[in-house]
């Protein structure tokens, strides 16, 4: 039960007592409940038979690379979309998470050099085609979950390589200014119209028209990464220009909190 109440005096400023209301939260409390043990038992009957089946994927097509037989580039495939699943189910679940305000933060310090080299390193083997230049002028740690950062530094490459498909560089820049970390990743695809540029961090959002109709998606992982930055006390913003290409920028505090 929750109460709230307000003290109330008479004329000559005479406490007379209080009134207020209470109101009995037992249900709100088993919904949240059920929702906490869905995330749960979701997380672990969606993720054990992905994990099980990448698993095995990895191995039969280990087992024909060193036979040599041509299956083993049908079974990469596979393996890219056991990725893709992944990938998809984290978001689907990121989202439950955000919204029963269990997104959970593990923040630490780390060499945000390091993690940003190694990662744009392990991004630039996914994609043949793009090139991805990192010019980094940023030092030292940062203070934040590393995993967390690594997945909104992952969606927005991932977007830039998905939504540049006529063009084959990626820019990521890193700077140091006012005491924050300012990560930018640019492409030269698609762009997006001035007026859809602040939708693209809500939640589903998806740019619509001709182009976009061809890029998969949910429409999940802007609003998940704008939700991760922003509980790590920094900004998520988009430039763009249709046609021509986008740069998303985010800024994270270096310092403790
Ligand atoms: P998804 O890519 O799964 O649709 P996102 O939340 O990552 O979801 O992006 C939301 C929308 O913003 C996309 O559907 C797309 O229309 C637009 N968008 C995101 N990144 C880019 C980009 N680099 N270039 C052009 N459009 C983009």
């Amino acid at each position: 039960v929750v109460c709230t109440g307000n003290p109330q005096y008479n004329a000559e400023g005479i406490f007379k007592g209080y009134v207020g209301a209470c109101v009995d939260i037992t249900d709100q409390k088993q919904l949240q409940q059920q929702k906490d043990e869905f995330i749960g038992i979701a997380s672990h009957e969606l993720k054990t038979p992905v994990t099980s089946l990448k698993a095995y994927t990895q191995v039969l097509q280990t087992i024909f690379m060193r036979e040599g037989d041509e299956k083993s580039a049908m079974l990469g495939k596979m393996n890219n979309q056991i990725d893709r699943l992944t990938s998809l189910i984290g978001d689907l679940l990121d989202v439950t998470k955000i919204q029963s305000g269990r997104l959970q933060f593990n923040d630490d310090y780390f060499d945000f050099n390091q993690l940003i080299t190694e990662l744009v390193e392990d991004l630039q083997r996914t994609t043949s085609k793009h090139q991805i230049a990192l010019e980094l002028n940023t030092t030292g740690t940062a203070y934040a979950d590393k995993d967390r950062i690594v997945q909104v530094i992952t969606n927005l490459i991932s977007n830039a390589i998905k939504y540049s498909p006529q063009a084959d560089k990626i820019i990521v820049r890193t700077s140091l200014k006012n005491n924050e970390i300012n990560v930018c990743v640019q492409d030269f695809g698609i762009g997006i119209k001035e007026d859809k540029q602040h939708k693209v961090f809500e939640q589903f959002y998806r740019v619509s028209g001709d182009k976009q109709h061809t890029f998969p998606g949910l429409g999940l992982g802007l609003y998940i990464s704008s939700e991760i930055i922003k509980r790590e006390g920094g900004r998520i913003w988009v430039t763009s220009v249709e046609g021509q290409g986008s740069t998303f920028c985010f800024a994270l505090p270096v310092n403790h909190p």
